[in-house]
C-alpha cells in the first residue's frame, strides 16, 4: 500500500486500474478471395501508432506456403499431426477446414495483445467468425465484397496464367464465402481502394470511441471534470 500524509490510501489495485489501458478491440475481417482484403488489412496496419497499436493475428495452417510466404509471417505452417495435437491441447481460439486445408487462430495469438490494449485483426473465414462470436460477443466482424461479378472475375483470373477450371473453382469458393454475408456486423464494398480504406478506418475508430473504452482511457479527465465545483 502507498500512503502519503495528504492523499487517501491507494491500494495496488486502484493503481493498476488508474493506469490500465482499455482492452484492445478484436476485429474479424472476412471476404471471398478477390475482394482485396489483404491490401485493406495491410493499409490499416500501416497506420498503427505507439498510442494505438494494431496487429494482425498470425494463424496456423496445414496448407503449403506459397511462393514468397515465410513461416511465422503470413502463417505458422504446420503439418496435420501438429495441428491435431494443438486441437488436443485446446490451443485454438477457433479453427476450421477451409477448402481442404485446416486453419486456426491460437489463443496465444490474441489474448495477451488485447490485454496490452492492442487492436487485433483476425483474417478468418465465416466458420471461424461464428466460433469467435460465440466466445466473444463484443467482437466486431467486417465483411468485404467486390463491387461486381466482373470485378471479382477479373481479380480471380489473375494474369491469365490459370486454367478456366481453376478460375471456375475460385469463383465457386468465392460464392460460398459470400453466401454468409448476412452474419457480419459491417460490410465494405471494395470498389475504390481509397474509399474502402476510409470506411474500414471509420469502423475501427467507432469501436475505439465506445464508452467502455473511453471511460478507461479518460478516467482521469472524467474525475477532474466531475470534481470541479
Ligand atoms: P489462404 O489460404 O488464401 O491464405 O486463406 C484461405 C481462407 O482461409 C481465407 O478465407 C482466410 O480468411 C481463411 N483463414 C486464414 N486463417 C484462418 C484461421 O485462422 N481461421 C479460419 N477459420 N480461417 C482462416
Amino acid at each position: 500500500k502507498i500512503k502519503s500524509e495528504n492523499t487517501p490510501e491507494i491500494t495496488p489495485n486502484d493503481m493498476s486500474e488508474m493506469f490500465a489501458k482499455p482492452l484492445g478491440n478484436l476485429f474479424i475481417v472476412a471476404a471471398p478471395s478477390g475482394a482485396g482484403k489483404s491490401t485493406l488489412i495491410k493499409e490499416i496496419l500501416s497506420k498503427s501508432t505507439d498510442e494505438q497499436r494494431m496487429q494482425l493475428s498470425v494463424s496456423h495452417t496445414t496448407r503449403a506456403p506459397r511462393k514468397g510466404e515465410h513461416n511465422g509471417v503470413e502463417y505458422h505452417f504446420v503439418d496435420h499431426a501438429e495441428f491435431k495435437s494443438m486441437i488436443g491441447q485446446d490451443a485454438f481460439y477457433e479453427y476450421a477446414e477451409v477448402f481442404g486445408n485446416y486453419y486456426g487462430t491460437s489463443k496465444a495469438a490474441i489474448s495477451d495483445k488485447l490485454q496490452q490494449g492492442i487492436d487485433v485483426f483476425l483474417d478468418i473465414d465465416w466458420q471461424g467468425a461464428r466460433q469467435v462470436k460465440v466466445q466473444n460477443p463484443s467482437v466486431i466482424s467486417i465483411f468485404i465484397v467486390p463491387p461486381s461479378v466482373e470485378a471479382l472475375q477479373a481479380r480471380l483470373s489473375g494474369r491469365g496464367q490459370d486454367s478456366e477450371e481453376i478460375i471456375a473453382k475460385r469463383m465457386a469458393e468465392a460464392k460460398s464465402e459470400i453466401s454468409h454475408y448476412n452474419e457480419f456486423d459491417y460490410v465494405i464494398v471494395n470498389d475504390q481502394l481509397e474509399t474502402a480504406h476510409k470506411e474500414f478506418e471509420a469502423i475501427v475508430m467507432t469501436q475505439r470511441l465506445n464508452l467502455s473504452k473511453q471511460k478507461v482511457r479518460h478516467k482521469a479527465l472524467f474525475a477532474e471534470l466531475l470534481a470541479t465545483k
